[in-house]
């Protein structure tokens, strides 16, 4: 069935005409839920009543459910949500100087097993809807009253493991609630079947990759899908990525200390992404309670290991770490309530 957030305007349209109204209520409705962020059709006031009371059986409004807000001293929100079916996930809110960016989940869990991420010891439960997950937006948007211009898909859940889905919500979050293509990031723990499929639909999002290793031994002993797709398998779907869509592709490099960190792996990392439309994104490990005892690198470790990038060309960003305080690491707030009620 469709629901709202979720339905497409050509679905909102199709419930108007079965209703009998004109087709400029579609239009009406898509603002006051994309838009307006409306949570009750009671709130549409410029719709007839008798609308307003029919259209709950044919295209149900719900809503995500705050559980838990937390505010960093930096600003950054984490957010805890209720699903529909009492499921939960969560998402934050990142204002910077110059935009303000969600990150939101695109599964309940994940199946990934990465052994460095919170979110993997929870194993995986099910995929969210496109409408859950343009809800994530939508409810930080209203909350923080700020208009949110960036999305990327790097709380909860892997996005090509979702990928229809997460394609659908894309496209509603760009159309219906005005978030330019080039504003939202889908990030992979590097699904490479889907990364080929992904590039077919021709978005101008940007595709981060969860590289993290240069080596296949070493990225299979960190996170599983190393088993399964093999690392030049990797950056041979990325460069198909980037000549079939006109994009530039980030892979992300998470720093543990003392396990891929050195100068040898930066080496070879840059050999790696030689000749690719693509800057590397450093990201020192968010210390998480993990079954190996990962520890974060100290900054020099970080700058050593950026400076060889550097060195080779490669074009190098290191994430602006917010929201520290408050635990804002992939998975930590939802597995510290899990805890704390068991
Ligand atoms: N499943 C997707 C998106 C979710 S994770 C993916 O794997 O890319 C978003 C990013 O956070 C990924 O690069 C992931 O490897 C990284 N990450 C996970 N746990 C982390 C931790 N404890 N510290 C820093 N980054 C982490």
């Amino acid at each position: 069935m469709t629901v709202l957030p979720g339905a497409t305007r050509e679905e909102i349209l199709q419930v108007v005409r079965t209703l009998g109204q004109p087709d400029y209520r579609a239009q009406q409705i898509a603002e006051w839920v994309y838009r307006k962020g409306a949570r009750l059709y009671d709130e549409m006031t410029n719709l007839p009543l008798s609308l307003r009371q029919a259209l709950p059986e044919l295209l149900p409004l719900r809503r995500l459910e705050v559980v838990r807000a937390q505010r960093s001293v930096d600003g950054t929100v984490k957010y805890l949500f209720a699903l529909a079916d009492g499921e939960r996930v969560e998402a934050v809110f990142l204002p910077y100087d110059d935009r303000t960016s969600v990150c939101i989940s695109s599964q309940v869990g994940c199946a990934a097993g990465c052994r460095f991420c919170a979110t993997a010891q929870m194993g995986f439960t099910r995929n969210l809807t496109a409408g859950e997950m343009v809800d994530e937006v939508l409810s930080i948007q209203q909350m923080s009253g700020q208009r949110i211009s960036h999305v990327v898909y790097m709380g909860m859940g892997e996005p090509l493991w979702n990928l229809q889905e997460v394609i659908k919500s894309v496209l509603l979050l760009n159309r219906e609630v005005g978030i330019s293509q080039r504003h939202i990031t889908v990030s992979t723990v590097g699904v490479v079947p889907a990364i080929y499929e992904l590039a077919q639909h021709r978005l101008q999002i940007t595709l981060a990759i969860s590289l993290h290793a240069p080596s296949d031994d070493l990225r299979a002993r960190i996170m599983p899908v190393g088993r399964k797709w093999k690392v030049q398998e990797l950056i041979d779907a990325a460069r198909h990525y980037t000549e079939v869509t006109g994009r530039k592709v980030t892979f992300e490099y998470l720093l543990l200390r003392g396990v891929n960190d050195e100068p040898h792996h930066a080496h070879a990392l840059a050999r790696l992404v030689k000749g690719l439309v693509c800057n590397v994104n450093l990201i020192p490990f968010n210390q998480v309670e993990t079954p190996d005892g990962f520890t974060r690198p100290e900054p020099s470790r970080v700058a050593r290991f950026r400076r060889v990038l550097e060195e080779a060309g490669i074009t190098v960003t290191q994430r602006v770490e917010k929201g520290h305080d408050i635990s804002a690491a992939c998975g930590q707030l939802k597995l510290e309530t899990a805890r704390a009620r068991a």
